[in-house]
């Protein structure tokens, strides 16, 4: 069986007892096994991307931000193959696999511009013959811990921001699907990065730990469940580390009266349904104002579920694929069943859902849930699955308390034609990621990306302008040059103008 090793120094390294079985969730069958490091790899990743710094710091910008052109190129030559991998092991439809890959694409092409993006900030005479200038320095070693849903798109927001500001990194993927990830590192040696300047150790809790509790990690970027996320980031900070910790999300669509419920209807599917749910940005729940367009919405969206495909990930036909492990499938199946019990109305079930040829997959078909309120368990948490539950409520107000009252805030949106009605609630929503008639808010390569509340712990989004902040650390320096004319004696006051 093929073995999924670390790569290390530019090599991939398969040595290692210990590993975990990888699924292709379509067939329900074991397809590979992936290595788990521990402290002793992290330890030899840390010392090749330490060895790699020096060098690598002093590359022009310029020199660094080829390679990322070059990168960009390798990418769109072996797409399919990513979207293979991506499809084998996450077992994303091919069409959503290219969507993963370009988006993640243009973050190689946002970290292009580091040349313009590290110019730092300059001004001259701050007093009489006085220049003062912000530099953006490199941190160092920095590390990335990324989740199964998004195996090439989420470490890309990392690690060509971090590598074109001159740090070397350490990348430790999900376990459940590194294929793609790992193949994708090693196109930017092929575009030309030196060894040891990105760095992938494969593992689960030990490796993170190691990761968390090593002395020459300055930094660390996280991206996965909101316990997790909030475990990092205290232990990061525990351990002087710089941390950014994106976590979960229960991701809100408000629909108003005066909504085009087509335009819904369609956004509404594809945001909640697509992925099999299993994005940080899904719309998993629809927030109707007023009976009558809840009623309507519901009529609506029964009627285009019954065509909704799903299935194996290598038939672009699919609308979406299964869910990535069994023990996924469960705690979804879970969900519905809980949701039922405390007497929400379940108006569609996929729980026994199951596409022809493909019984063993971990597949959940598209459910649709009514009269869910907000003490519910399945409302509370991220169910992370093809299921869409409605909230229905009697005024914006309401419907804008709920969401501003849980737990998360990674995304929303608001159905509406009333422009006042749009702005205010844009003002006014508790939430990093807002959509006007818009279902998945993500932000383009060149702004940034983070929720708010329990969906983020940190002070910086990801990517785009706050990514070039997260991995560099700003230097201000203020310089003289006296000359017999401009000599001073002792001042011994706070200098002022
Ligand atoms: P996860 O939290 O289980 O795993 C994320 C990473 O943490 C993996 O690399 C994993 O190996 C590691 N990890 C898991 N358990 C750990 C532990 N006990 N100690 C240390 N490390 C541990 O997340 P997942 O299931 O892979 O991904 C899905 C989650 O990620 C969802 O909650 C989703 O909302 C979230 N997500 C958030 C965003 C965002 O931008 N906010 C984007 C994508 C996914």
């Amino acid at each position: 069986m093929d073995k999924i090793g670390h790569f290390i120094n530019g090599q991939i390294i398969t040595e290692g007892d210990r590993t975990q079985p990888v699924y292709n969730p379509s067939t329900g069958q074991i397809s590979k096994e992936v290595l788990l490091g521990n402290a002793k790899t992290i330890d030899e990743a840390v010392a090749a991307a330490k060895a790699a710094f020096p060098a690598w710091r002093k590359t022009p910008p310029l020199k660094r931000a080829r390679i990322m052109f070059k990168f960009k190129e390798l990418l769109e030559q072996h797409a399919d193959e990513i979207c293979r991998l991506i499809g084998e092991e996450h077992g994303k439809i091919v069409h959503d696999a290219a969507g993963e890959l370009q988006r993640g694409i243009e973050n190689v092409e946002y970290a292009c511009g580091a040349p313009e993006l590290l110019k730092g900030e300059h001004s001259r005479n701050v007093g009489p013959d006085i220049d003062s200038w912000s530099e953006f320095h490199p941190l160092g070693v920095v590390a990335g811990i990324t989740p199964f849903n998004f195996p090439v798109m989420v470490p890309l927001w990392m690690y060509p921001m971090a590598i074109v500001c001159g740090n070397t990194f350490v990348l430790k993927p999900s376990e459940r699907d590194p294929s793609s990830t790992l193949y994708v590192a090693q196109l930017l040696k092929e575009a030309g990065l030196p060894d040891g300047v990105l760095n992938v150790v494969m593992g689960g809790k030990e490796t993170v730990d190691a990761i968390l509790e090593h002395k020459d990690i300055e930094a660390v970027s996280f991206v996965g469940s909101t316990p997790i996320a909030e475990y990092i980031y205290k232990t990061a900070a525990a351990n002087g580390k710089r941390c950014q910790a994106l976590g979960g999300a229960k991701n809100h669509a408000i629909v108003m009266p005066d909504a085009d419920l087509d335009n819904v209807v369609n956004s509404l599917l594809g945001a909640a349904f697509g992925s099999s749910g299993e994005r940080c940005m899904a719309l998993s729940v629809a927030v109707a104002v007023g009976d009558e367009i809840a009623d309507k919405l519901i009529a609506a969206l029964q009627k285009a579920m019954g065509n909704l495909k799903f299935g194996v990930h290598s038939d672009k036909n699919n609308d979406f694929g299964p869910v990535i492990t069994a023990e996924h499938k469960a705690k979804i199946l879970g969900h519905i069943k809980s949701a039922q019990e405390q007497g929400a109305k379940i108006l569609v079930d996929g729980s026994d859902a199951a596409p022809a040829g493909y019984e063993n997959g971990f597949f959940v078909g598209a459910t649709l849930i009514d009269n869910v309120n907000k003490d519910m368990s399945s409302y509370k948490a991220e169910i992370f699955g093809p299921v869409l539950q409605v909230i229905r409520v009697k005024t914006m107000e309401e419907a804008m308390q709920l969401i501003n009252d849980h737990e998360y805030g990674n995304g929303t949106c608001i159905y509406t034609r009333d422009g006042e009605a749009a702005r205010y609630f844009a003002d006014n929503i508790k939430v990093g990621m807002v959509g006007i008639n818009i279902p998945l808010p993500v932000p383009v390569a060149y702004q940034s990306f983070g929720g708010w509340k329990r969906s983020l712990f940190g002070d910086l989004f990801m990517y785009g302008p706050d990514g070039v902040r997260f991995f560099t650390r700003r230097k201000t320096i203020t310089q003289r040059w006296p000359s017999s004319s401009v000599r001073e004696g002792a001042q011994f006051s706070m200098p002022t103008l």
